[in-house]
């Protein structure tokens, strides 16, 4: 099977396995605990921690260990519940880990951003709302994961800091696929393992100075995430982390090979497939991510990725989330999109590892299951 559903999970790095293994060996303890074993796995912590607060550029006691970005996520949602004062600026481009809790615990303290059509937040669009006055904090994730549409995140934390209103992001998506620079700079960032080759279920949070936990009831992250850390979890998945980060190094926005073969890849797909409209085509996107609207045609989306699995290719209909409900696309809703168009919706992610002929084996897929669909 070709694999190219990595922004639904991406497979375990060979790093990230060596270090579980290597990890589980070692550090058999409960970190909390007071014996030398204890210790051992508590400074293990500490070194991870002290690695990703160099790769995000915050001071290492910002960064809290979480189950994954869906419990991190909601760690700042309560604490802007319990925090602050004033509206909530946040689009409907949000993950539902963001966007439920929001309506939760925010209540009518949401308010709506505007997005393009290309699914993109204007700059412009928050400074004014910012002038105005009367925001408690502003949320906007940095990649989307249905689309990989990038956000304009850096220059709305910019804004937010001119204007002393936290700003939170979701880097659940461009941690591994894009430098992290910056990042740190952000009050709240969001992340998990298993979208950059770590293992699922673990995750990490940076939080401003004073943080109001979600989680209470333990002495652990200093009183701001209560329960054992995954000690073996949490160091594959920096071992993971360091892995990308390196090869970011050099090509801060992503290899520049997959770059072109993905858009030389669209433009083929665009006409062989008239009426195949790709999400964001103008926008700036992440490297390995394409979402497509097929034609009308064939409008049911998992028709397309029961063939193409039939044809040994693993492609997802969007958020992994809502695969398998036909629910709109909240995404799509706010790109202004009507309900039905998120039945036609293919995404396409690919990974590091994923080889250019795969994508020109996907494509030859793809035009075989529009011939049968007499789309071509
Ligand atoms: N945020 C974004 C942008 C995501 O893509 C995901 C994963 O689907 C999450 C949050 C939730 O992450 P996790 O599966 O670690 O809870």
């Amino acid at each position: 099977m070709q694999y190219f559903d990595h922004n639904a999970t991406y497979p375990l790095s060979a790093a990230a396995r060596k270090a579980w293994l290597d990890a589980a060996e070692r550090f058999p303890a409960n970190p909390s605990s007071p014996h030398r074993w204890g210790a051992r796995a508590d400074q293990a912590l500490t070194e991870a921690r002290d690695r990703v607060a160099a790769w995000l550029g915050c001071p290492a006691q910002s960064v809290i260990w979480t189950s994954g970005a869906t419990e991190a996520n909601n760690a700042w949602v309560a604490h802007l519940a319990g925090r602050t004062r004033g509206a909530v600026l946040l689009s409907g481009l949000e993950h539902p880990s963001v966007r439920v809790p929001s309506v939760q615990w925010l209540g009518d303290r949401c308010e709506s951003l505007p997005v393009s059509r290309e699914g993109v937040v204007s700059p412009e669009q928050v400074a004014r709302r910012l002038q105005h006055g009367g925001v408690g904090a502003v949320v906007l994730m940095a990649a989307n994961n249905e689309t990989g549409i990038i956000q304009p995140w850096q220059q709305i934390r910019d804004l937010c800091r001119e204007s002393g209103v936290p700003f939170a992001c979701d880097a659940s998506q461009w941690i591994g696929k894009r430098h992290a620079i910056g990042l740190g700079g952000c009050d709240f960032v969001a992340a998990c393992g298993h979208k950059f080759g770590g293992p699922g279920g673990v995750g990490f949070l940076k939080v401003p100075e004073s943080f109001q936990p979600l989680l209470w009831g333990g002495p652990q992250e200093e009183g701001r995430r209560a329960g054992t850390e995954n000690v073996a979890g949490i160091l594959a998945m920096v071992a993971a982390l360091e892995e990308r980060q390196r090869s970011l190094l050099a090509e801060p926005e992503g290899p520049f090979a997959h770059r072109s073969v993905r858009d030389s890849w669209v433009e083929r797909l665009e006409s062989a497939i008239p009426g195949v409209e790709i999400l964001g085509r103008n926008a700036p996107r992440l490297w390995n991510t394409v979402s497509a609207l097929m034609p009308p045609a064939a409008d049911c989306r998992r028709r397309w990725v029961v063939r193409l699995d039939r044809l040994g290719f693993a492609v997802s209909t969007g958020s992994a989330c809502s695969s398998g409900q036909e629910v709109p696309s909240p995404v799509l809703a706010s790109m202004g999109y009507p309900p039905n168009a998120s039945d036609r919706m293919i995404r396409v992610s690919s990974g590091w590892e994923t080889p250019p002929e795969a994508w020109e084996d996907l494509l030859q897929a793809f035009l075989q299951v529009g011939t049968e669909f007499g789309l071509r």
